[in-house]
């Protein structure tokens, strides 16, 4: 009797499952036969948009990046912690309200100074993994995320700043050329890759080009090797190129007179603005299975057929099918921009073809795994794709004002540091750093 009580919910679950499982299966077969997206019932388009998302996601997305570096970031007049993190870090507001919960963190984290150092090390996917603020050179504090939640300590080890500079020649692959300086032994695919972000090397080196790097480590103090090793300014002199850049407090590159490395973006990559039908989003959940999937994207509802052109210039590096992503286009910006569009009816580049900003490279369709005609744009920096429409996007070709004066100052020094000008422990000195 007993048996047959408990029983009966189970003949529930099965039947409750069961039929979600039918319906499911209905969705995927109707949206392999391109039934457009209004003949489905409200929630059914949403089941397909996330598996769009994660099956594409999952199945093709190529890493093309190095593994998560240190990034840094000196605190100016006026700036807002959580602006910052959000919109020009690209890290969740939420791990910012776990930090602050943690009475000890909260106690640095409200009071930050203009001058105070921080750093920060993300997963690929845009997860805090640690971070550092420093209030001054000896004295800092650290939040690391362990099983649970994020660890605190003070960090009492002094924090210390090396500058090397490498010169070399051209022979096969840049990371090659690299591999017998034991300075930066271990980290050379780190250094090339710094490098390959800012030059068209793929393209344009030649074996006997040669360049200088000024390149800048991290220490604590007490450890033996160096947590950060970061390219800061180069000198690339070649047969097909010839480039000169610093770092500037913004993170990017400029050449000696302030131009910009990177080009101009555009907001969106169409003539005008179309409804967002999904939008980015890290946290979305599969509303079947309620594990947390993933959206890299932004999707518009565009008709068949909309023009879709690049949002600036840069080099396509892939333009193929995908069974998910239908026909897609890969463009290389340059200083770790890419963007993705994917689900076009047809594509008009070729991998390997320079394209300007405002070209028309695609039109846009409903291929692969998609519910109905859209594009879903995707913006990756630094190999983590981020919100393209709040992230701060490249504007300026050239600094101006008092930021291009700030630039000149500062750059003159790393370009002597890089022409062996000036004693590398005296430019160490000379560059900013907490109080
Ligand atoms: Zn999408």
């Amino acid at each position: 009797m007993l048996d047959r009580i408990t029983a009966r919910p189970r003949h529930w679950a099965i039947l409750f499952f069961g039929s979600l499982l039918l319906v499911t299966s209905l969705a995927i077969y109707l949206s392999s036969n391109k039934q457009p997206i209004e003949e489905l019932p409200p929630n059914m388009s949403e089941v397909l948009e996330a598996l769009e998302a994660t099956d594409f996601h999952n199945a093709l997305i190529p890493p093309l990046s190095p593994p998560p570096d240190w990034e840094q970031y000196t605190l100016q007049k006026g700036d807002r912690l959580s602006l910052l993190w959000a919109d020009k870090w690209h890290l969740p507001l939420a791990t910012l309200y776990t930090l602050l919960d943690n009475k000890e963190g909260k106690r640095y984290l409200n009071r930050v100074q203009p001058g105070q150092h921080i750093e920060w090390l993300a997963s690929r996917d845009g997860q805090l993994l640690a971070l550092r603020l420093w209030q001054s050179r000896a004295e800092g504090s650290e939040w690391l995320r362990e099983s649970q939640g994020f660890s605190f300590r003070n960090l009492t080890s002094q924090r210390e700043v090396k500058l090397i500079r490498l010169e070399g020649t051209l022979n096969g692959m840049l990371v090659n050329s690299l591999q017998n300086m034991p300075e930066i032994s271990g980290q050379e695919g780190t250094i090339a890759t710094a490098l390959d972000r800012h030059l068209p090397l793929r393209r344009d080196a030649r074996d006997g080009d040669t360049f200088s790097l000024l390149i800048e480590q991290e220490w604590l103090s007490n450890d033996p090797t160096p947590y950060s090793t970061r390219l800061i300014a180069f000198d690339y002199t070649g047969k097909r190129m010839q480039i000169r850049a610093a770092r500037h407090q913004d993170g990017r590159f400029y050449t000696p007179d302030g131009v910009s490395l990177i080009p101009p973006f555009d907001r969106i990559p169409l003539a005008q603005r179309y409804r967002i039908s999904s939008r980015f989003n890290l946290y979305r959940r599969h509303p079947i299975t309620g594990r947390v999937q993933p959206h890299y994207g932004t999707d518009f509802a565009t008709p068949t057929g909309t023009h879709v052109r690049a949002p600036a210039d840069g080099r396509v590096v892939r333009s193929q099918w995908h069974p998910f992503g239908g026909n897609y286009i890969v463009i290389d910006h340059g200083q770790g921009f890419k963007t993705r569009y994917l689900h076009l009816l047809r594509s008009q580049v070729k991998p390997g073809q320079d394209v300007k900003r405002g070209q028309l490279i695609g039109q846009t369709g409903n291929t692969g795994r998609s519910t109905g005609p859209h594009l879903h744009y995707e913006l990756h920096i630094n190999g983590r794709p981020v919100d393209s429409m709040r992230a701060e996007l490249p504007s300026v070709e050239k600094l101006k004002g008092s930021s291009l004066k700030e630039f000149l100052t500062q750059s003159q020094q790393l370009f002597s540091g890089l022409d062996g000008h000036i004693r590398l422990e005296d430019l160490a000195l000379l560059l900013p750093e907490p109080n």
